[in-house]
């Protein structure tokens, strides 16, 4: 739940809540149904005397429905989310909403310049919400991305990678109590789902105190552009937004029904020595207990450690790093709810196979400019 520090804070910033029935006001800007603006806000002014500005793109359908916020880049370097935004904005599918969607590729900007996760002030975006007028940097960017954007929303789709050095199989996280965002979890048909408890100061914790429902799509790793998890996302938020009416259903979109791995809960592999780590299976491989998945070689030496599952689950995350320390953190392992694991890895292939297959998961404008 959010902390009590978000929720005083959130009370205090947002004296009534966001009328629906009025215009859509971004930064003085009026966006009528069936329009489609990009506008930049200024939030503050960079060392290089350049004004910061937040890129929105906002579609709006002339017909009323509920509003899409879709976030990459709250974390600098976390490309995948950023490339899944750019291919949503160009998709030809967008152009008929019953509703709105408002796409920001960068939310990070000062953190994307310098190809970090962090603010330039090492601070984490995500642990800074609700930010504030005359914060920090990292805190006015958030204060204006909220008020300005994000409580204009009813839903959001925030995306993510794992964090420097690691990577993760496609998956959405939710909040286990949260109905509507187990529902958009389900519709978006990544491979796995899993409950992830809110974090203070996250967008999600922010978003939730307001009823805005969020999800948060983790694939690939930091500073790469992984094209199945650039895949699974496009195609996720396409059925996020049939679910909630936004976009009309193709048949097309029939094809792709893999359901997602519930997993119930999940837990870390920590290295039982140092060395050089070689991991023997696959993201989205089903583990059995005992089973060996990986070793750790003594550099100095012939000598091996062996590492062993200590649970049946599906690899859902790992380190990429080859020099690990006793107790670093390698294998993330997603125990899901059914006991038919093998059967979950089989599904989470024929998804794989099938997104991979499929040139196509939202057809969008050559980005060449044929069109
Ligand atoms: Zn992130």
């Amino acid at each position: 739940m959010a902390s009590n520090f978000i929720t005083r804070a959130l009370a205090k910033t947002l004296k009534q809540p966001y009328d629906f029935d009025a215009p859509l006001i971004i930064n003085g800007i009026e966006i009528k149904p069936g329009e489609r603006k990009i506008i930049d806000i200024p939030f503050g002014q960079l060392v290089s005397h350049d004004v910061a500005k937040l890129r929105v793109h906002v579609i709006r359908g002339k017909r009323p429905g509920p509003r899409m916020l879709v976030t990459g880049g709250i974390h600098g370097n976390e490309l995948n989310g950023i490339e899944i935004a750019r291919q949503l904005i160009s998709s030809r599918r967008l152009s008929t909403l019953r509703g709105d969607v408002i796409v920001i590729p960068v939310v990070n900007l000062p953190g994307f310049l310098i190809r970090s996760r962090y603010l330039p002030d090492r601070r984490d975006l995500n642990r800074l919400f609700p930010g504030a007028e005359k914060g920090s940097l990292g805190a006015r960017l958030l204060h204006t991305f909220l008020h300005e954007v994000a409580l204009k929303c009813t839903h959001c789709i925030d995306l993510h990678t794992a964090a420097d050095g690691r990577t993760n199989l496609p998956q959405v996280r939710i909040c286990g109590d949260d109905d509507v965002a187990l529902a958009m979890g389900k519709a978006f048909n990544a491979p796995v789902i899993l409950p992830s408890p809110i974090r203070d100061g996250s967008l999600r914790a922010a978003l939730t105190f307001y009823g805005i429902s969020t999800v948060l799509y983790e694939a690939g790793e930091a500073n790469y552009i992984d094209i199945p998890a650039v895949k699974f996302g496009v195609a996720g938020i396409v059925g996020v937004l049939i679910s909630l009416g936004i976009l009309h259903e193709r048949k097309s979109d029939l094809k792709r029904k893999h359901p997602s791995a519930l997993c119930t809960q999940s837990t870390w592999l920590r290295a039982p020595s140092g060395g050089l780590f070689r991991a023997l299976v696959p993201l989205g491989k089903a583990v059995s207990q005992g089973d060996l998945i990986a070793a750790i070689g003594d550099p100095f030496s012939t000598q091996e450690t062996k590492l062993l599952a200590d649970s049946d689950g599906i690899v859902i995350g790992r380190t990429t790093q080859a020099l690990v320390d006793e107790g670093d953190a390698l294998f993330h392992i997603g125990l899901p709810s059914s006991s038919l694991h093998s059967r979950v890895e089989e599904r989470i292939t024929q998804a794989a196979d099938h997104i991979l297959a499929d040139s196509d998961p939202t057809p969008y404008y050559d980005p060449i400019g044929n069109e």
